[in-house]
């Protein structure tokens, strides 16, 4: 689960992690407000899961009380494209008044956990405030690696070396290794699976600062962490997988126009790369699981059907202990209650098989029945062409 730059902020300051003051305005009086207190000047940003938000028009200098108000108002609301966005951009539901700051460097900073060494590791460069994938390819020299022994944590050491590779002096460089070994503490703490801060800046006055702030957790941890779930915005996640986890369905949405209900992760994958084998484009990945009930398989249908760039239905279901009569009458519900208005192609074998496809041709259904999984791939391609 990813948050907003104002709820990692939040954290950051419960970590004594050094960041800007910054508060969310309620409204464009409130915006004209807080940046009176901040001396009249202020930074207003908008709070969407994605960055590149400066380039894409969210994040704006005001120079008075007014002009931020101003701000407030152009940027509530909008539809925010940046480059991690895609076309469709995001819908900006909070706007973020910040404490400007005067910035004598901008650097790069984050924390992952990296699945080839098994091991929180820091990723730092002098180069910040652009993004990193651009200098990972253009000098990746300037980028530095450190990772970090989950019995030891973070040695002083360590957070020593990145200091330096920032090339922090003087009471920055101590600022700075604070500034590390407290955000390292919060990694572990809150199960981060990534933070980063772009841009880390040195200010005129010479402190060190996060200037942004982008946090990701792990889902399976999240249990332990009622705060951190409190941070949830289900603006941020496609509806279609609010609605699928209320059910316990393992639903993620894709960009081609071919539904896909399969019980099984592995059979889902297999699934997906069969459509693709034959010119298709998957529109979901959609596991209802080894046991799923009729109305478990009544709900992944109709979110499925539901999806506005589906333009076709593949049902794969090889019946273990899964029964696939189940499968049909969940199939059948669905389709009475909205309608089907796209081709489906349906593959029912294994457990109860015959008894399915029974109950499919009795109920009236336009469906096309499959016998395997290639001819099913063929047939909803060919279908939806
Ligand atoms: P994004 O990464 O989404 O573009 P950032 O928060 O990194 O958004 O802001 C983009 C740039 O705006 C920063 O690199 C920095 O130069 C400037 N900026 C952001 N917040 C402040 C602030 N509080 N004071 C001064 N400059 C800021
Ligand atoms: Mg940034």
């Amino acid at each position: 689960m990813n948050i907003h730059e104002f709820q990692a902020k939040e954290l950051l300051r419960q970590y004594k992690v050094a960041t800007p003051d910054g508060r969310v305005a309620t409204d464009a009086e409130d915006a004209r407000q807080i940046t009176k207190a901040y001396g009249g000047k202020s930074v207003v940003k908008a709070q969407i899961h994605a960055g590149g938000r400066g380039k894409g028009g969210g994040v704006k200098f005001a120079t008075d009380p007014d002009k931020a108000a101003e701000l407030f108002k152009q940027m509530l609301g909008m539809n925010l494209v940046t480059k991690q966005t895609g076309a469709e951009g995001r819908r900006v539901y909070t706007v973020f008044i910040s404490d400007p700051v005067d910035i004598d460097r901008e650097l790069y900073l984050s924390f992952l956990v990296d699945r080839v060494s098994s091991r929180i590791t820091i990723l730092a460069s002098t180069e910040g405030g652009v993004e990193i994938e651009e200098v990972a390819a253009k000098t990746p020299e300037k980028i530095v690696r450190v990772a970090i022994d989950p019995a030891v944590g973070l040695s002083a050491f360590q957070a020593r070396e990145v200091a330096f590779a920032l090339k922090l002096e003087g009471d920055a460089f101590k600022k700075g290794v604070t500034f590390l070994q407290n955000l390292y503490r919060l990694f572990v703490e809150k199960d981060c699976s990534m933070v980063e801060v772009n841009p880390l800046v040195v200010t005129k006055t010479g402190d060190v600062i996060a200037l942004d702030a982008k946090m990701g957790f792990d889902d399976n941890a999240l249990f332990r962490h009622p705060d951190i779930l409190a941070f949830r915005d289900l603006h941020e996640e496609a509806p279609e997988e609010t609605e699928a986890s209320k059910f316990n369905l393992n639903f993620i949405k894709l960009d081609g126009t071919i539904g896909c209900m399969v019980n099984g992760a592995g059979l889902a994958m297999g699934t997906m790369d069969i459509i693709k084998y034959h010119g298709g484009s998957p529109a979901n990945f959609l596991d209802v699981g080894g046991s799923a009930t009729e109305d478990a398989v009544m709900n992944a249908f109709r979110i499925i059907l539901q999806d506005k760039a589906v333009k076709g239905v593949m049902v794969n279901i090889f019946g273990g202990i899964m029964r696939c009569d189940i499968v049909a009458g969940g199939i059948v519900k669905a389709a009475k209650q909205i309608g089907i208005k796209v081709p489906v192609v349906v593959r029912l074998e294994g457990t109860n098989g015959e008894e399915g496809k029974k109950i499919l041709a009795d109920s009236g259904l336009n469906l096309i029945v499959a016998e395997g999984l290639e001819d099913a791939a063929k047939k909803i391609v060919a279908a939806t062409k």
